[in-house]
């Protein structure tokens, strides 16, 4: 059962680190969130998980890490200079600014009915490169990750020898002018897009872009979305994007409302053929604007009838912010507990679990025990599975408790009995809750045990 509502989950976040708005000490700024000490852990292994599936447990996708600052005529070829934008009325009562596709005829700040007409508004921001503002002299921060993934199209095949179906992955910042960012994380003008732009041949289009929604559906699942949580949105003909032939989009149950998660595009031929130099020598499918610009061929040549092959485009595009959002509202609970109290918990997939292992000292002034403690985080640290945490809180119960509602799969309890005898650690489950003492000699191996199967 998820988070009753949006409220509590910001409220978790700020109080235990997970993200905070940004410029908060200055009043904030609309649509910009800052990720704090857990949030920052959180995020990282949600792009890790990603990263992990899509490159390296294949062997036909490539990685790129490309400038966020683009040159503007990559977003002019693109299309985004001309049609990136949303339509934005005015309110001309209180002078707030709406989306026009959001609104039901009157301002939702004021109720007045007295609006403008919709007018086109770009999302793009625009900055000065070099120390002369000359007016010609701009960039964009990229509105998503994928257009560097285009205009890099050769120097990746001619550097790796790649031929379709192969695919280049990219996570990365994303700026959009938002007119109305809300809902938290979930619509922001800063955020993170884990991308994968993956080439096939033209006829096949249609079973990858199958393929690959199949994939990233079980790919949110094991990162703990339930099936019956998620819809996939067939987008009708009408409503597509310039750049697809068909687009399904991965709908998530958010606390404000069934909203698009991840993206899965069948972007054609038109972004190479958008970007590609000497387009009327190919055979291109989609209408594109002619290029004057660009110095590349983005095609593959047919090693035997040396035909010039433009791949078609699969694209699934997913937000890093609202796949934090939709993790963490997953994995919130409020549990009654049998003695009538109750505990607030994280139960958070484990390899997503922004602290792995806490270690706690029974006593934080016995030599022998922190002594001990701290070998057992440093020794568990090793096995890179993310941040192992030394903590001596004092009261033991009230650590699991802090640690339940961050979404800490395990305690190590060191005590008296880890210095004697058997020498043993409690290990205390966040779901379950139970117990169990576990012989320092096999703590490592344990701990390994616990996160593998996890990802
Ligand atoms: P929406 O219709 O919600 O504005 P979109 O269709 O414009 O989204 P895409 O351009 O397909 O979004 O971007 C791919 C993904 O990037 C989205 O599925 C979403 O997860 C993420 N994303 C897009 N815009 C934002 C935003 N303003 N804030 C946070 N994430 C975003």
């Amino acid at each position: 059962m998820p988070a009753k509502s949006m409220d509590e989950l910001v409220s978790l976040c700020k109080r235990r680190g997970f993200i905070f708005q940004s410029g908060d000490i200055y009043g904030g700024v609309q649509g910009l969130y800052d990720y704090g000490p857990l949030g920052v852990e959180l995020k990282n292994n949600l792009k890790a998980a990603w990263w992990r599936s899509m490159v390296y447990e294949r062997d036909d996708v490539e990685g790129l890490d490309a400038a966020i600052l683009t040159h503007r005529l990559a977003l002019k070829y693109s299309g985004h200079e001309a049609t990136f934008s949303d339509p934005m009325v005015d309110c001309r009562s209180c002078k707030a600014r709406w989306r026009a596709d959001h609104l039901d005829g009157k301002c939702p700040g004021c109720g007045s009915t007295d609006l403008t007409d919709p007018r086109p508004f770009n999302l793009m921001f625009k900055t000065t490169v070099g120390p002369v503002d000359d007016g010609a002299s701009y960039a964009y921060l990229r509105p998503e990750t994928a257009q560097a993934i285009f205009t890099n199209f050769r120097h990746v095949v001619d550097a790796t020898s790649r031929r379709p179906p192969f695919g280049i992955a990219q996570i990365g910042k994303a700026f959009r002018n938002e007119i109305t960012p809300r809902n938290f994380i979930f619509r922001v003008r800063e955020f993170e897009q884990m991308e994968l732009e993956f080439f096939v041949e033209p006829g096949t289009d249609e079973d990858w872009h199958k393929f690959w929604v199949d994939a990233r559906v079980s790919w949110w699942q094991a990162q703990g979305i339930p099936a019956d949580r998620l819809e996939l949105l067939y987008v009708p003909a009408d409503e597509l994007a310039h750049y697809s032939k068909a687009t399904v989009d991965i709908m998530y149950r958010f606390p404000h409302g069934l909203e698009e998660l991840e993206g899965v595009a069948n972007r054609t031929d038109f972004d190479l053929g958008s970007h590609t130099k000497g387009q009327d020598e190919l055979t291109l499918t989609a209408k594109v604007e002619p290029n004057r610009d660009s110095n590349t061929r983005l095609a593959i040549q047919d090693t035997d009838s040396k035909q010039w092959l433009v791949p078609f485009v699969i694209e699934p595009s997913a937000g890093v912010d609202r796949g934090v959002l939709a993790v963490l509202n997953e994995a919130y609970r409020v549990e009654e507990l049998d003695n009538g109290s109750s505990r607030t918990v994280l139960a958070l997939a484990r390899h997503l679990a922004p602290i792995k292992v806490a270690v706690l000292p029974l006593k934080r002034n016995h030599e022998g025990i922190v002594e001990t403690a701290r070998q057992i985080k440093q020794n568990l640290q090793k096995l890179g599975l993310g941040r192992i945490l030394y903590e001596h809180t004092g009261n033991i119960g009230k650590g699991y408790r802090r640690h339940d509602e961050v979404g800490t799969p395990i305690c190590v309890t060191v005590d008296f009995e880890t210095l004697e005898g058997e020498q043993t650690v409690t290990v205390r489950d966040r779901d379950s809750m139970t117990q169990q003492r576990v012989p320092l000699a096999e703590l490592t191996a344990f701990v390994r045990d616990y996160f593998a199967e996890s990802r």
